[in-house]
């Protein structure tokens, strides 16, 4: 519940209160350091102790951004753009000769790829919306076209989080031009004659009912003294409440799993409980990381273990979520023709193999 507290670093800032807002993190946040850097002088990257990394990462970057340097730039001041939201740090910025414009690190003002080295110390965690600025980063590194165009490293596994697709749904203009900067990415990738594989580790639905609410089937009240496992329960509330479509439970000592089952399976929103042999088998489950049943929500469903355990409070756009069966097909797309035999089936951690060993030699 209290997972939006960040733990305060370089000098002592921010205890997040959970009441604030993130407009309100972001205004004590510049309060604080408009007040500093006023006060500061700028200290040269050179003096600090990651300039050989930072020196050596820049020299293969032509095209660098530091987000939210304040006084203590650790790129070179010479050819890296900074983006800061104080004023003060700003202006003593560019009185050294850089070039600093204002950004927020949840909104930078640069266009999808525009940088081939990005760089962001000591903010990631005064940001309530973490998810968003690291989305953000992402968004304006090219770094995978950046690090074949530069290194042609052998293999390279490059991923993204899940951020958009939780927030918005196929065909909004935000999810359009996620794809779209994905595609321009990948076209990018291809056009250096990388072989590319391409999938997902899950689809995503919309959890809600027809008015936007989600739609939760709360496991832990319905079997007295029954213990249940969300996987998906994780820091990340602001997508999804800690909400998933899959739950394994470890009943009482003693108690009936098939009568428990029977009970679990009447809920409403409740697409299949197996038994935990079943499960292992169905899904290809390791037995020790189960409890004695699976659960499996319906598509527009999730599951949840008591309503006081689920802060709902960051979902600021409908639930969207994954987990069950009705997220289980994804994408699985090779840019090559490839050798395949009969009848395979294919999972998702076979981009691997097909990649590396299934592609057919031209020629
Ligand atoms: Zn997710």
């Amino acid at each position: 519940m209290c997972d939006r507290v960040r733990a305060p670093a370089r000098g002592a800032l921010i205890a997040t209160p959970q009441s604030r807002s993130s407009a309100e993190l972001v205004e004590a946040n510049r309060r604080f350091y408009d007040a500093l850097w006023t006060d500061a002088r700028l200290i040269p990257p050179e003096r600090f102790n990651t300039w050989p990394l930072a020196r050596s990462l820049a020299a293969a970057a032509p095209r660098r951004l530091e987000v939210a340097p304040g006084l203590r730039p650790r790129l070179p001041l010479d050819g890296t753009q900074f983006a800061d939201v104080s004023a003060p740090a700003l202006a003593k910025l560019r009185a050294c000769g850089a070039s600093a414009v204002f950004g927020p690190i949840t909104e930078l003002p640069f266009a999808d790829g525009a940088f081939d080295l990005v760089c962001a110390l000591d903010i990631v965690e005064h940001v309530d919306d973490d998810e968003r600025a690291l989305s953000e980063l992402a968004r304006v590194s090219a770094a995978g076209a950046a690090l074949l165009e530069t290194r042609r490293p052998d293999l390279l596994y490059l991923s993204t989080s899940d951020y958009v697709q939780h927030k918005h749904a196929p065909g909004t203009p935000e999810a359009n031009a996620f794809c779209a900067m994905l595609d321009r990415y990948l076209s990018r990738i291809d056009a250096l004659g990388a072989v590319i594989a391409l999938t997902a580790d899950h689809g995503m639905s919309a959890k809600t009912d027809a008015a936007g609410r989600p739609q939760v089937v709360y496991l832990a009240g319905l079997i007295d003294g029954a213990r249940v496992i969300l996987p998906i329960t994780d820091p990340y509330v602001v997508h999804h409440g800690a909400l998933g479509s899959y739950a394994t439970i470890y009943l009482p000592h003693g108690a009936d799993p098939h009568a428990a089952a029977a009970r679990i399976a009447r809920e409403r929103g409740v697409a299949l409980v197996l038994h935990a042999s079943e499960a292992c088998d169905m899904f290809e489950l390791p037995r020790d990381r189960v409890g004695d049943l699976v659960v499996i929500s319906d598509a527009d469903f999730v599951l949840g273990t008591a309503p006081e355990l689920h802060d709902l409070s960051g979902l600021d756009a409908p639930l969207r979520s994954h987990g069950g069966l009705s997220e289980q097909t994804v994408p699985l797309i090779v840019n090559r023709p490839l050798a395949l035999e009969a009848g395979r089936r294919f999972r998702n951690f076979d981009a691997f193999d097909l990649a590396l060993n299934c592609v057919e030699e031209s020629g």
